[in-house]
């Protein structure tokens, strides 16, 4: 095998996810088995939803996993720089090589002629939005279009028909129409790339010969093909890992399990259980043990043994594999230092004080007012969520679209909480004191009076505040995918008060 060199490439658009951790190991025993360089690149190109907090927070989770890489933005490496935005003239120029060559074009298509386009393909029943009308210009019309400093964007020209054939190294031969293929943008009008032409240029330059990822690219690479073909380079070999799954059987969503990273972190999982853990997913090895170190895992990691399907996350699992390791791993001494490094601290204890100083009649009581700081699964009640005349559905509803307006926020802070509680309060228009405030105390601490709450929640962090709507929704019953959208399209019209009966 030439040299071997392997990549991660997230996006810092949210919470470190552990979809990222996951990749992130097969890639990197991959490239430890065959003596390869692990590369780290970050993609940000998305300018409305990247933010350098959250590529802060992907280097953290990936330290904290003891995922090391071999060239990357903080540490460099030959083929730098490795944060996408900082390399926008490289894509342009290859955009623009394109062009020349006619193998891509300019669309000089408006918003409205783009809408209009839709509307037509919605109606015909065409798969493609785009009927590709300016992919025959001619060079004065182009020109003209130009001197007019029309804006445009910068189209691949995808051959009508036949077939995109690759093979997937996991998933078999891949066979797509090239009917269903749009002409798809490789540079926006802002003369930013988007992912496709980005990652594939990256990857060309990078010299990755092995594209290992989440299965959910897999629609994308035969877009990636045609590039590489227009561009006449030697494809890296595809392997597509099966998909994370939560309880549900579908892609795991923050939406309805935790997924970021520092969730398992602030719980207090040890990082070589969650990482032995998502080793297990999507893999089987050959002797089935299922507790072993990394470093046995590459030297016995045969990616043949990835499997095809989907790999469900199972939390129950995790929590034994972590049980085994606190057993198996820590001696007692160490044990003391985890839970002192976890929570145990002074750095922890002095966020609390502030809150209980003046509530407190004996220091046993700090216990009673803090437990929940320290419990993952609380005591839930139905006395404890029946508020008034709201109904559990209503609950379930009201708590929903309050996770909702928190998840814009990138860090939870008190004053911001107490406003969105209030904003949720006049969209169902329902008592702020007697019903919301009740549910938020029921769902964040397990009962109905305790510390100041907005502040208790911004100790808590995003994460886990998150996981404790999630749970308490679950008690109540679930929301369905339909209610979720109906929720969402009304915060959009700042009214939610039709799903609420009896108000206040
Ligand atoms: N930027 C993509 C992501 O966020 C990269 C996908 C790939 O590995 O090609 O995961």
């Amino acid at each position: 095998m030439t040299d071997v060199r392997v990549r991660i490439a997230p996006s810092p658009t949210g919470d470190p996810h552990v979809g990222t951790i996951y990749i992130s190991l097969f890639n990197l025993a991959f490239a430890k088995k065959y003596n390869g360089k692990f590369i780290l690149r970050i993609e940000d190109t998305d300018q409305t939803r990247s933010h350098p907090t959250f590529e802060k927070n992907i280097f953290e989770a990936l330290k904290w996993a003891n995922i090391h890489w071999d060239e990357g933005p903080d540490i460099g490496g030959t083929f730098g720089p490795y944060r996408q935005s900082e390399r926008l003239s490289i894509y342009k120029k290859y955009a623009e090589k394109l062009v020349e060559e006619k193998k891509a074009y300019r669309c000089f298509a408006t918003k409205e002629e783009l809408n209009e386009m839709r509307q037509v393909a919605k109606t015909t029943g065409t798969p493609s939005g785009y009927d590709r009308r300016y992919r025959n210009l001619s060079d004065a019309e182009i020109q003209k279009r130009l001197d007019e400093k029309q804006s445009y964007v910068i189209r691949l020209k995808v051959p009508l028909t036949g077939e995109c054939v690759f093979e997937d190294a996991i998933k078999g031969t891949i066979t797509t129409p090239l009917a269903d293929i749009d002409d798809q943008v490789l540079l926006k009008s802002d003369g930013f790339p988007t992912y496709h032409l980005a990652n594939i240029v990256d990857d060309h330059l990078m010299k990755i010969t092995h594209v290992i990822r989440g299965d959910e690219w897999i629609s994308s690479t035969p877009k990636h093909i045609l590039l590489y073909e227009a561009f006449s380079w030697d494809k890296p070999t595809f392997m597509h890992m099966p998909l994370l799954l939560g309880k549900d059987g579908k892609k795991l969503s923050k939406r309805k399990n935790p997924t970021s990273t520092f969730y398992f972190k602030e719980t207090g999982y040890l990082s070589d259980a969650l990482t032995n853990f998502l080793t297990l997913m999507g893999y089987s090895s050959k002797d089935e043990k299922e507790i072993y170190s990394f470093d046995d895992f590459v030297k016995n990691f045969d990616p043949t043994r990835i499997g095809t399907s989907g790999a469900f996350f199972d939390i129950q699992k995790l929590d034994w594999l972590n049980q085994q390791y606190i057993i198996n791993t820590l001696s007692e001494k160490d044990l003391l230092d985890r839970l002192k490094k976890w929570q145990f601290n002074d750095d922890f204890f002095k966020k609390l004080i502030p809150l209980c100083h003046t509530r407190m009649k004996t220091f046993m009581e700090f216990m009673e007012l803090f437990d929940f700081m320290f419990i993952n699964h609380l005591n839930y009640t139905d006395e404890l969520f029946t508020v008034k005349q709201t109904a559990k559905n209503e609950a379930i509803i009201i708590l929903y679209a309050m996770m909702l307006l928190l998840e814009k926020q990138d860090m939870l802070k008190a004053e911001n909480i107490e406003k969105t509680s209030h904003e949720i309060a006049d969209l169902f228009k329902i008592h702020h004191k007697k019903i919301v405030m009740p549910l938020l105390y029921a769902t964040i601490m397990g009962k109905k009076f305790g510390p100041p709450l907005f502040k208790s929640c911004e100790i808590l962090k995003k994460d886990r505040v998150r996981a404790r709507f999630l749970n308490a929704i679950e008690f109540l019953g679930s929301i369905s995918n339909k209610k979720i959208n109906e929720i969402k399209k009304q915060l959009e019209k700042k009214d939610l008060s039709m799903f609420i009966k009896q108000k206040d």
